[in-house]
């Protein structure tokens, strides 16, 4: 089924101590660990504290995410906002890279369209032979 207030495709496993618990379809790795966080459920219903696995990790292993760790829905406003405002930033800072990066370009080929002196042009081919 899909979570009502998200959308995202969500199971409800019953866990090892009889409590039923939405969990994101989408399996992830993970690698068990007690003072993380997260909790994860194995495909047979054994809920674990875990944390994302990273590549290379030797003891990763599969299992569903809770949904409520993930449910947008769920994440109090000022976190969703600062995640947005964060976003928000990130493409602004690679706007401003284009931006930069396309008017060195055009100064460049500005430059390069100028025509120059002959004396300049001269100078450079003599420059070039001491590369
Ligand atoms: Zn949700």
């Amino acid at each position: 089924m899909n979570c009502t207030k998200c959308g995202k495709r969500i199971l409800f496993m019953k866990t090892q101590n009889d409590r039923t618990m939405p969990v994101d379809e989408q399996m992830v790795y993970v690698v068990p660990d007690d003072s993380a966080r997260l909790l994860a459920v194995t495909h047979t219903g054994y809920s674990f504290h875990a944390r994302l696995a990273n590549a290379g990790d030797k003891d990763a292993r599969k299992a569903h995410l809770t949904h409520w760790a993930n449910c947008k829905k769920h994440t109090p406003n000022h976190v969703q906002a600062a995640r947005d405002e964060y976003d928000r930033r990130q493409e602004e800072v690679i706007d401003n890279k284009l931006a930069f990066q396309r008017k060195r370009y055009e100064e460049a080929r500005r430059i390069e369209r100028q025509k120059r002196e002959p004396s300049e042009v001269a100078e450079q081919i003599s420059l070039l032979h001491f590369l």
